[in-house]
């Protein structure tokens, strides 16, 4: 298997496509380089049941990202960089430790940005006993290229599906294309590991899980999400309809993002979800 690491010599890593070399140092819109950068690694209990089991899922989250979401609710993380560096050896340790600790899987929160960095010690960490399903939590804005490469390495694939329309990720995410990229993404996924299956404790042991946080005002396109799941995915993808949405970070500017969002607006989406096939979702 090629050392992932020639990706960041004209960094695609996501559809963002910067083309700086950072492994001299240059940064793209991420603001990374080539080393790790993680916020923090513990075990997390308030993740999706199928994820949590009895042990908990092993969190690894990694700091900055290749979105800037200005409603972003981890915005210190994301986008004021809170975390520290670690070399691949540490990150290899990190991950073996949640697995004594009893870990249900790693869970490889906003992984895209730092893939190639992440993937090698994800290797690494096989050979030296790691053995749980690795989970890519990622926020859906991928380079199906890249995703490819990572064939055989990720058991269950965790993206978000933030928008039905390209506009509207250009506006709140500030990036080109997300809807498009998103869905070739999920494509991708769903190709490598199908729809979501579970062992007899009803834990996630591979497969597609998509996120989507239901905006107010309609603002995420709900039904063009779920129009592109049921159509050229599964009626049986595995869905989270995520109600947290509240106005964080710099959402308070945006018309339409300044309140919480009303249960019937959420309703709305889990009734069409249902209406066009789909009933494999968290509510
Ligand atoms: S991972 Fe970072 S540097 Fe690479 S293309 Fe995406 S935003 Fe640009």
């Amino acid at each position: 298997m090629p050392d992932l690491q020639h990706w960041l010599q004209s960094c695609e890593l996501c559809p963002n496509f910067c083309r700086v070399n950072r492994l001299e140092g240059k940064k793209g819109r991420c603001r990374l380089g080539s080393g790790l950068v993680v916020s923090s690694a513990n075990l997390h209990y308030g993740e999706e049941p199928v994820l949590v089991g009895r042990g908990g899922s092993g969190t690894i989250f990694f700091t900055c990202c290749n979105l800037k979401c200005v409603f972003c609710q981890n915005y210190d993380i994301s986008q004021l960089d809170y975390g520290r560096p670690v070399d691949r050896d540490e990150l290899v340790r990190i991950m073996i430790n949640l697995q004594d600790r009893g870990a249900e899987n790693i869970n490889l929160v906003t992984p895209t940005h730092q893939g190639a960095q992440i993937f090698e010690a994800v290797k690494q960490a096989r050979r030296q006993g790691l053995n749980l399903p690795i989970v890519y939590n990622c926020g859906g804005y991928e380079n199906p290229k890249f995703l490819e490469e990572l064939e055989g390495l990720v058991q269950i694939f965790m993206p978000d599906f933030k928008y039905g329309n390209n506009d509207a990720g250009e506006k709140y995410s500030g990036v080109k294309e997300y809807h498009t990229y998103c869905g070739k993404a999920l494509l991708e996924m769903h190709r490598q590991v199908g729809d979501l299956q579970t062992d007899a404790r009803g834990v996630a042991t591979q497969g597609l899980l998509v996120r989507h946080l239901v905006l107010p005002n309609r603002i995420a396109d709900s039904q063009r999400v779920i129009d592109f799941l049921v159509s050229a995915i599964s009626p049986n993808t595995y869905l989270n309809i995520m109600d947290q949405y509240h106005p964080a970070f710099h959402a308070a500017d945006y018309d339409g993002l300044r309140r919480r969002v009303f249960q019937q607006e959420v309703e709305e989406v889990v009734q069409y979800a249902r209406a066009r096939g789909m009933n494999r979702f968290i509510r």
